[in-house]
């Protein structure tokens, strides 16, 4: 018999089974080249090539008993040297080799965050819409998660609101940007207010309230838009950085977490993130992805292709009438459900053989998310269908 606390997430999942399955019988109906799966946010842009290289270089080329081995369970030496290096270059900040954990993925690195300063009945503060693996990750250690409500006109966090969500029992506000589900960016504004508030109630309660940033998408922005550096913002930062976007390498689960010295309590929580890593059970991030990054820190993207994507869906969806803030950052586009129950709206898509997911996914109702990281062919040819799907609503009468 499974533990009580399994229970709902298993019954949970298969909701999202169902999601997956109905997208394989419409494509078994209808063609897969006539089904648009806008449901999950798994890259379609390939790994860079220099990472594939870099990979047979590895194993070509290094000591294999090394390459497969154990090493320190915070990552390699040189691994982790270069992640800082790369970061101080890019953001003026002033890391060491000591300040970086290599982990598996932003999902690892969450848990390895939360199960280092979390104790049971502690708070951790969110705004919405949110990931909502969150919640679970939260809970996993007999947390709270609470959480903003939304600004549904420019799904910005709203600090002031924030501020009044803080008690004795916060540990951590976490945020995530860019925005999964909206695509929206929180510029260095909205950090600097959300800094000022969480500096304010650390001095009122007297202990330290960690800013979690989770940023998988840091690389997807576009047109020039500027994800803010956290620890520049606010000592009690902790960076959460995954490769599985910005390299198209979500199977692999490779990212790490940036704590700065100035962060309360720095060394130890460093040492706590390192340990909860391997009690979680995975040890050490994979050696041989490691490797590679040494050798391809700063390799990028194809952030082009997304973008074509990003512009081409947001123009042709307001065109036909729906709603939308448009997205800087990632790879999703939030649209306004045009009824107010939004399950209704992907039902209604789903008989034009559009698949997306429902905004209470987010806990935000009333939106849906359209994830936009498909073959461009596949954004066109969908077109029509979103076409029929805003004249059955008569978005333009
Ligand atoms: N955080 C957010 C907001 C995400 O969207 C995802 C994955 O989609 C993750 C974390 C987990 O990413 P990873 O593959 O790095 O574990």
């Amino acid at each position: 018999m499974i533990s009580k606390k399994m229970r709902p997430l298993v019954e949970n999942n298969s909701a999202i089974r169902v999601m997956f399955e109905e997208g394989k019988r419409l494509a078994g109906l209808y063609g897969a080249e006539n089904v648009f799966d806008f449901s999950l946010g798994n890259p379609n842009v390939p790994a860079p090539a220099a990472v594939n290289r870099a990979i047979a270089d590895v194993l070509r080329e290094e000591d294999s008993v090394a390459v497969h081995g154990y090493m320190s369970n915070a990552g390699f030496s040189d691994t982790r040297t270069a992640v800082a290096d790369s970061l101080n270059r890019r953001f003026g900040t002033n890391l060491k080799e000591g300040n970086i954990v290599m982990i598996s993925g932003a999902a690892g690195g969450l848990n390895a965050v939360l199960k280092a300063i979390l104790d049971p009945g502690d708070e951790v503060v969110t705004f919405a819409p949110y990931f909502l693996e969150y919640r679970n990750y939260v809970a996993n250690y007999e947390a709270r998660l609470l959480e903003v409500p939304p600004d549904t006109e420019t799904f910005q966090p709203d600090a002031d609101a924030l501020g009044t969500m803080i008690t004795e029992k916060t540990r951590a506000v976490l945020i995530n940007n860019p925005n999964n589900p909206t695509g929206v960016i929180y510029p260095e504004e909205a950090i600097i207010r959300i800094a000022e508030v969480l500096r304010e109630k650390e001095q009122a309660y007297g202990h330290a309230i960690y800013l979690i940033s989770d940023e998988p998408y840091r690389e997807l922005a576009y047109e020039g838009a500027q994800v803010p550096f956290v620890t520049r913002y606010y000592a009690d930062a902790i960076v959460v950085y995954s490769f599985s976007k910005s390299l198209s390498l979500p199977g692999e689960r490779i990212g790490y977490v940036a704590v700065p010295d100035e962060a309360e309590d720095a060394e130890s929580l460093t040492q706590a993130i390192v340990i909860a890593n391997r009690v979680l059970g995975h040890v050490n991030a994979p050696s041989l992805m490691q490797r590679m990054l040494v050798r391809c820190i700063d390799e990028e993207t194809d952030l082009e292709a997304y973008d074509q994507n990003r512009k081409l869906l947001y123009e042709s969806l307001t065109e036909y009438g729906f709603q939308c803030i448009r997205p800087e950052g990632a790879f999703y586009l939030f649209v306004k459900s045009p009824e107010a129950d939004e399950h209704q709206f992907c039902q209604a898509a789903k008989r034009h053989r559009i698949l997306f997911v429902p905004g209470s996914s987010f806990s935000c109702p009333g939106f849906v998310r359209i994830a936009y990281c498909v073959s461009y062919d596949t954004i066109r040819n969908s077109l029509p269908a979103f076409k029929e799907l805003a004249e059955e609503y008569r978005l333009k009468m």
